[in-house]
């Protein structure tokens, strides 16, 4: 008899705490037939050698939820399973050098109460008393939690492996998987005792999950860095500070200076992420090998020293220890430092959790979402940040290596509104990319595409440092305010490359694309917004319909959302249904001229029917050259798109720019853009449009047409339209102070917190701060007054009428 069975329904590869974990999960879940195949023994990859930190900090609300479930996870784990561990919560205080820094403190702190933690604003001197030895001279605060703490990754590891054994699940360890093909509607996984059929397969291979995933045709975009961390003597005092408070210090970590220091039994454990940082295995003369199994990497202290020298100066205590030992391993991370937890793209019943950097803190959530994505095909928490798809094509190897280079040594950087990361640029570029160069464009990448943020006067001052600042002002936002105003007052023009779009086509095309979205399908010649909603009729994508005929669309969607729209259609096709999807991204670009005077601007150079209405469409010439000219403007002013050829857009470009010259054309940027989107209230995916809520809660019951057949999500729709919604979708206008309301920040009344943000900024139109969000229902009503906390500080806001604050009855739109 074969030593392993034979079939399993799920089969995960690697053995580490992640696997582990979503193992523990399925199990837990009632799924107890699967197996975990790890090559060595369980924790062998990066696992065993983690420094075992816990913390829940986050500025990412779904990175955040992951982590305080893990932490709540592993406080009751040990009794859960029966499995004795090491786990401390020493609490955290995380240094803040810099008015900045405290604001994003506050925000976390914000964030955190919202999801029932106590994090709390530190004083200097308030961290002098909870960390007598560290130096305050040079602090502004700090963040203190006291959910922080430290675990021993393998003791975590086999006690959620315990925990899924006696619930049935299975372990081989020094059981490589050594490939997997598609038999039927099964995988097959061979391993080195036999093959396993199963169902779904998950890639848990750590900093091996590329080239496990080069079986199924996948290339994980993931690189792998050196870490170390390096432990200390024992220190006297440290011991008897110990033996007097009965417990540890609270864990250290200096962001600024970009390193945490821990006490490590009576020592100290120090653990920087270096600007000066090493990638490994990323050159031919560097090749990863077969199986590094429970190894390290040799030491390399020279790079550390900068930091070694800071932590003594901010704990001089930490220069009287001796170093005894350092860690040196492998870390994997991927472009934005964030795992990949779900579906693995183009792969069916394929799912990836891997590359963590993070995974001792994040591996009790990620098992939990994986578990998720595989019983039910969706989560309870919008987990894009983490979802594989984020990443698209253009991610080679080149890019992932600068990201993850970047983001490793910027590790606990902020993250602040107006500033675009440097590395990995210029991957994607429009046609015109050099003529709006030259007209001052400041760049960001959206998908690989460089697309101009805001143009530039002459004496702008365009460096990266003047970006660092949670501040709505910069030397941006006069630019921006004239470019907003143009679009209001003239005309302007944003070339937008990268917009994904399908071709969708073939018989039935019309009745099949009703099933998926909540409202109608538009009629030939006509645009629409479609909402796609899941089973629990939460937003699960919003796209532009574009009806060339009866069976016949264009469907055009965010930049970003170019494989996960992709798959939503894809697996909601029925087989035999002969309709087509085509993804035909890489083949059209747009350019949005908006504003008063585009229609006298198109006048002069092109054939259309410039009388036809708002949400409508048609092929015409726009310099002699085939475009579609479509009636839309998600400025809010009267409009078109402009979609054409990718390689007509110069011509197409410098036509529009000549003959807008006499009107006081002008280019714009995405900043202008999504000033003016705030004004008329349109969404954004990913922000205002998540999984996080249902259309309903929304505010987008316009689009759901409860009179045609059935759609998915219906049946939940129905059921909270009968018992009304807890939340709805609110504009406000905000009486705020320097900065807007960043995303997840949090509203209160009467002294309780009653809703979020889900995005905010300045509308230049309207002279005023907008945020768009969810309050509790009975809140959502016109003249409703809230407040707004931004950066800790609470601002009046008040709820406005669901209607556009710019231009309400959309007049302007339909000029
Ligand atoms: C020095 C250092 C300190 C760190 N400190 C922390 C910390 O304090 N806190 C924190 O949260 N994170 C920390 N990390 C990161 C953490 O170690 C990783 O994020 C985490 O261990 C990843 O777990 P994993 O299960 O995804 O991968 P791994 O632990 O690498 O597990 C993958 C497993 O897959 C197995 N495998 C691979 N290929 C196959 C195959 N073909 N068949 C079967 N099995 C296979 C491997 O043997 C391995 O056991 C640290 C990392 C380093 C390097």
């Amino acid at each position: 008899m074969s030593e392993i069975a034979g079939h399993a329904r799920v089969v995960i590869i690697g053995g580490g705490v992640v696997g582990v974990s979503a193992l523990y999960h399925l199990a837990k879940a009632g799924c107890t037939d699967c197996v975990l195949l790890e090559r060595n023994e369980l924790t062998a990859g990066s696992t065993w050698h983690a420094a075992g930190n816990v913390p829940t900090f986050s500025s990412s609300w779904s990175i955040m939820n992951m982590q305080r479930y893990s932490a709540e996870l592993y406080r009751g784990l040990a009794d859960a399973v029966d499995y004795p561990m090491n786990y401390h919560v020493t609490g955290s205080i995380r240094l803040g050098h810099s008015k900045e820094r405290l604001r994003e403190f506050q925000r976390v702190v914000g964030m955190g109460r919202y999801q029932g933690m106590d994090l709390d604003i530190l004083t200097p001197e308030e961290i002098r008393s909870r960390y007598p030895f560290a130096e305050i001279h040079d602090l502004t605060g700090a963040l203190y939690d006291p959910n922080d703490g430290d675990i021993d990754p393998a003791q975590l590891t086999q006690a959620l492996a315990k925990g899924a054994r006696d619930l049935g699940a299975k372990i081989y360890r020094f059981c490589p998987a050594t490939g997997a093909r598609r038999e039927g509607d099964e995988w097959v996984i061979s391993t080195v005792k036999g093959d396993i059929r199963c169902e779904y397969v998950v890639n848990a291979a750590g900093y091996y999950a590329r080239e496990v995933g080069k079986w199924f045709g996948r290339d994980v975009p993931m690189m792998v860095m050196s870490h170390q961390y390096m432990l200390f003597d024992e220190v006297p005092e440290v011991a008897a500070w110990t033996a007097e408070a009965g417990h540890k210090l609270p864990l250290l970590r200096d962001v600024d200076s970009s390193y945490y220091l821990r006490q490590e039994k009576n020592g100290f454990n120090l653990g920087p992420y270096e600007r000066n940082c090493k990638a490994h295995w990323v050159t031919p003369d560097d090749p990863m090998p077969e199986d590094f199994s429970f190894q390290l990497y040799p030491d390399d202290l020279e790079r550390l020293e900068w930091y070694i020298n800071d932590a003594c100066e901010r704990v001089p205590l930490l220069g009287t220890a001796g170093l005894t030992k350092n860690i040196n391993g492998p870390i994997p991370y991927t472009p934005d430092g964030n795992p990949l937890i779900g579906p693995m793209p183009g792969v069916p019943n394929a799912f990836e959790a891997c590359v963590f950097t993070f995974g001792i803190c994040q591996g009790g959530g990620a098992g939990k979402v994986l578990a998720e994505w595989v019983m039910e095909g969706e989560t309870e928490w919008d987990m894009w940040s983490c979802d594989p798809r984020r990443f698209t094509a253009f991610c080679d190897q080149d890019y992932t290596i600068a990201k993850g280079m970047e983001v490793y040594g910027h590790e606990y950087a902020m993250h602040f509104p107006h500033h675009a990361w440097p590395a990995g640029r210029n991957k994607k570029l429009s046609p015109v990319h050099d003529r709006i160069a030259a007209l001052g464009a400041q760049f960001g990448a959206y998908n690989g595409w460089e697309r101009a943020n805001w143009f530039a006067r002459p004496d702008d001052d365009t460096s990266e440092a003047a970006t660092q600042t949670w501040r709505r002002e910069g030397p941006w936002f006069a630019a921006v305010c004239e470019e907003c105003e143009a679009v209001r007052d003239a005309a302007g023009i944003l070339d937008l490359p990268g917009f994904s779009r399908y071709r969708v086509e073939g018989p039935g095309a019309r009745d099949w694309l009703s099933t998926l979205i909540t409202g109608a399908v538009p009629k030939p010649g006509r645009i629409g917004l479609g909402y796609f909603a899941d089973a629990q009729g939460r937003i699960v994508s919003e796209m532009s319909i574009m009806a060339m005929s009866e069976d016949f669309f264009f469907l055009i969607t965010a930049a970003t959302a170019q494989l996960h729209d992709h798959e939503w259609l894809l697996t909601h096709l029925p087989e035999g249904l002969g309709v087509k999807i085509e993804d035909v991204t890489e083949q059209f670009s747009c350019q949005i001229l908006s504003g008063p005077k585009s229609r006298e601007i198109l006048s002069g150079i092109s054939d259309a029917d410039l009388g036809k209405h708002w949400l409508t469409h048609q092929s015409a010439r726009v310099a002699g050259i085939w475009c579609q000219l479509v009636r839309v403007s998600f400025a809010g002013e009267l409009g078109w798109e402009i979609h054409s050829k990718v390689a007509d857009t110069p011509a197409i470009f410098d036509a529009v720019m000549e003959a807008g010259k006499p009107h006081g054309l002008k280019p714009f940027g995405m900043f202008a853009l999504n000033s003016l989107r705030l004004e008329k209230g349109y969404r954004a995916w990913k922000g205002d449009l998540s999984t996080d809520y249902t259309v309903l809660q929304g505010g987008l019951e316009r689009f759901v047409k409860w009179d045609k057949a059935e759609f998915i999500g219906r049946q939940a729709l129905e059921r909270e339209r009968q018992h009304g919604s807890k939340k709805r979708f609110v504009t406000l206008i905000v009486e705020a102070g320097d900065c807007d309301a960043p995303y997840m920040s949090t509203l209160w009344h009467d002294g309780e917190v009653v809703g979020e943000t889900t995005s905010g900024g300045w509308g230049h139109r309207i002279g005023k701060s907008i945020a768009l969000g969810m309050a509790r229902a009975d809140l959502a009503i016109a003249g409703t007054r809230l407040e707004v906390e931004i950066f800790g500080e609470r601002f009046s806001a008040t709820v406005q009428e669901d209607k556009p604050l710019w231009d309400p009855a959309n007049e302007r739109l339909r000029a």
